[in-house]
């Protein structure tokens, strides 16, 4: 299992790079840019990504607690799907899109308005059948 994460307010120009990979990922056909819409966004947003293994994640997490890096949270859901199937996601306005991937992206950031640190959910979440803690 590894970790995965990437800063939710990125800066331009990956900001546009991770909008313009989205919504070529949102379409039925495969990318047809160049250079390749995941590969312009993986290169510009690798300075604000952080890959761990699980356990590094935990001497991460330990190190982090004792330097006063996280506060206690409790975990906030995620929005539900509001489309009809995936030919609803594609054929929706861009818009319409837009909005779920930056509700998506916020809860994923779990943060609480006026916290400042990185929140520890004080209860479990499940993702996929794993259990984080
Ligand atoms: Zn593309």
């Amino acid at each position: 299992m590894g970790y995965e994460f990437e800063r939710v307010d990125l800066p331009e120009p990956a900001a546009t790079a991770r909008g313009r990979y989205q919504a070529c990922s949102d379409l039925e056909h495969l990318c047809v840019h160049a250079p390749p819409c995941w590969e312009e966004y993986q290169s510009l947003a690798a300075a604000y990504q952080f890959h761990l293994n699980i356990a590094g994640m935990a001497l991460c997490r330990d190190c982090m607690r004792r330097t006063g890096m996280t506060y206690q949270a409790i975990s906030q859901p995620f929005p539900a799907w509001p489309f009809n199937g995936i030919d609803d996601w594609r054929s929706a306005d861009q818009s319409r899109r837009d909005a779920y991937h930056e509700a998506e992206r916020a809860a994923s950031a779990q943060t609480i308005a006026g916290m400042v640190g990185i929140p520890e959910l004080s209860e479990a979440v499940t993702h996929g059948g794993f259990t984080v803690r």
